[in-house]
């Protein structure tokens, strides 16, 4: 869809080139008909200079972040520019002045109102006039649809679809760092006696606060996600089995520790980790590893029940 996206993008901005060349060669198209067709595009069209100013803006801009073609105009883009978004476009603007046109590049624009909008952009330098011919293209409510998509409704934590791809993502990285990487697999204790005690909606409160607590025990590149129901998976790239079980501590220690007000709750946890000495070859390889870290953890996990619950226990500590 994107690339698509792209296609289009690059050939509006064709157009417009063709059509202003059109205009130098025989007249054919007025200056009324070429801006019209710049004023009526319903994507974000502009021209500016290597200097990082506008020259020219379409309606669009105005209709989607606010700001009018004299305030655009008056300043320069970074200014405009989400601030971790500065250091980004300013490369991007280097290498439309090195003549590299931009094919896909998204960036944060600040409207008038406060609010951000996300841009996606496309942009082709025209080695004449010293200019850059570009499209944005609104993808905020994109992005929303996709961050929805991706989130679990009740605890907002990653939904299992997107701890799939983030999983398979950081399996790939270990294997090509050679760092190992552990899964901590979380199941709440006799959570069916919890509902049918208390109700369900007393359950669901309790499962946002483990998902808290669970989120505020971790490091930031750790992934935790609702695997179903009142389980969580988590994530650790970058973990050894005794780290692992560390921070498995960590987040049972914060479960049992909250100042729970209805009834304590507690958590038991199975443990896997996988130790890379090579470079994985295939998206295969990365289902298989994922699938039977994914197995181990759980069959750890059935042991800590066994055990008694509350309890943690690694996969490379049991029988089987
Ligand atoms: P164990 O210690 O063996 O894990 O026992 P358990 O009772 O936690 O396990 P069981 O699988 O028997 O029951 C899981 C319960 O979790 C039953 C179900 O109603 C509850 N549950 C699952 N998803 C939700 C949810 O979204 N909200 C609420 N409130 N409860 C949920
Ligand atoms: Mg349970
Ligand atoms: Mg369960």
């Amino acid at each position: 869809m994107f690339t698509l996206q792209a296609i289009l993008h690059s050939w509006s901005i064709r157009l417009i080139l063709y059509i202003r060349l059109d205009i130098k060669k025989d007249n054919i198209m007025t200056n009324y008909e070429y801006d019209k067709f710049f004023e009526l595009s319903l994507d974000m069209l502009c021209i500016a200079g290597a200097d990082g100013y506008f020259k020219c803006v379409n309606s669009s801009f105005e209709r989607i972040i606010g700001w009018t073609k004299e305030e655009l105009l008056s300043q320069h883009f970074t200014n405009f520019i989400h601030p971790d978004d500065v250091t980004s476009s300013m490369k991007e603007m280097e290498k439309l002045n090195d003549k590299i046109p931009t094919l896909s590049f998204t960036n944060r624009y600040r409207c008038k109102n406060g609010q951000y909008k996300s841009l996606s952009w496309t942009a082709f330098p025209d080695p004449e006039s010293h200019l850059l011919y570009a499209v944005a293209h609104d993808i905020s409510e994109l992005e929303e649809l996709s961050a929805l998509a991706s989130t679990d409704f009740l605890t907002n934590l990653y939904n299992r679809t997107a701890l799939t791809s983030r999983f398979d993502f950081n399996i790939n990285l270990m294997s090509r760092i050679k760092r190992p990487l552990s899964v901590l697999m979380v199941d709440v204790d006799f959570f069916k006696k919890y509902n049918d005690s208390h109700g369900h909606l007393a359950g669901d409160e309790a499962l946002k606060t483990i998902a808290s607590l669970l989120t505020n025990s971790l490091r930031t590149t750790d992934v935790v996600a609702r695997f179903g129901g009142e389980e969580f998976a988590i994530i650790l790239p970058d973990t050894k089995e005794e780290d692992a079980i560390h921070m498995a501590e960590r987040c049972q220690t914060a479960i049992t520790n909250n100042n729970w007000i209805i009834e304590p709750v507690t958590v038991s946890i199975g443990v896997s980790t996988q130790v890379f000495s090579n470079s994985l070859t295939s998206t295969k390889d990365s289902e298989t590893i994922r699938t039977d870290l994914l197995s181990k953890a759980d069959q750890a996990l059935y042991k800590a029940k066994e055990n008694g619950r509350n309890c943690i226990i690694h996969f490379s500590n049991i029988d089987i």
